[in-house]
């Protein structure tokens, strides 16, 4: 599943450039027994297989680099994954993500093993694979260089809090669509508060929630006030 999510993109770029490295390991690798075997049969009955702890232990093990590493366990039960978190795990020299399958893994490994436990979503994946997929590009948005330009990270959803402002490209006029004619005014001042103000349109409207504790920027209020007084006119 991984090399072809990993040899395009931006992921790749950041990989050929040696700005991150990604290990993909096989758990079957840190078994001891004969058949290689990574799961058993829960104790206590019911359907179902869970990952053993030992595979688990060994690998984390083998390939902890050091104490700054970040051991997180991909699980529905986990903290739920945002672009804070994204940038927080960033900042670690190594983050190790435990994939589990079937009913998920031995608690052991929750409880003694992983710093955390990390969800993407409110629904049951069948494996912890596409959500480390997520993971992985999320955070690799955060390692310097990554994305060409810093600063559309500076101003892309999340990164201050509230959404993205629009983006329109060529042509001016799509089927009489006609792109906002602030953006042709060459005042960048200008061009910059409207910006600001329909980021914070969107997040009204769209996602209101991440306005109730935000701490304002200056001129926000502003910008909020006229919002409001625009949708109460007729
Ligand atoms: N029985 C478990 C679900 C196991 S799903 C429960 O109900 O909590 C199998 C594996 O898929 C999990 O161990 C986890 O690694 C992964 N997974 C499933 N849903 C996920 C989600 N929303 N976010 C992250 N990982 C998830």
């Amino acid at each position: 599943m991984f090399p072809s999510v990993f040899s395009g993109g931006i992921i790749r770029k950041a990989l050929d450039k040696g700005l991150m490295e990604i290990a993909v390991h096989d758990l079957r690798d840190y078994t001891r027994d004969k058949h290689r075997q990574v799961d058993d049969r829960p104790y206590g009955g019911l359907e179902g297989m869970v990952l053993k702890p030992e595979p688990i232990f060994a690998a984390v093990e083998a390939v902890r680099r050091d104490t700054d590493a970040r051991v997180c366990l991909l699980s529905p039960q986990g903290a739920r994954f945002d672009s804070a978190m994204a940038e927080e795990m960033a900042s670690h020299r190594q983050v190790v993500l435990i994939c589990g399958r079937y009913e998920g893994v031995d608690e052991r490994v929750i409880r003694h093993l992983a710093d955390a436990e990390i969800s993407i979503g409110d629904y049951v994946l069948s494996g912890g694979e596409p959500a480390a997929v997520v993971v992985v590009d999320a955070v690799s948005r955060f390692v310097g260089g990554v994305v060409g330009k810093e600063d559309s990270v500076r101003h892309d959803s999340f990164a201050e809090g509230i959404l993205d402002f629009p983006h329109y490209t060529r042509p001016r006029e799509f089927r009489g669509l006609k792109v906002p004619q602030v953006l042709f005014s060459g005042d960048h001042k200008k061009i910059e508060r409207w910006r600001r103000k329909k980021a914070l349109e969107k997040t009204l409207e769209k996602r209101p929630d991440l306005l109730r504790d935000k701490k304002l920027a200056p001129g926000d209020s502003g910008l909020l006030e006229e919002i409001q007084n625009e949708r109460k006119e007729p």
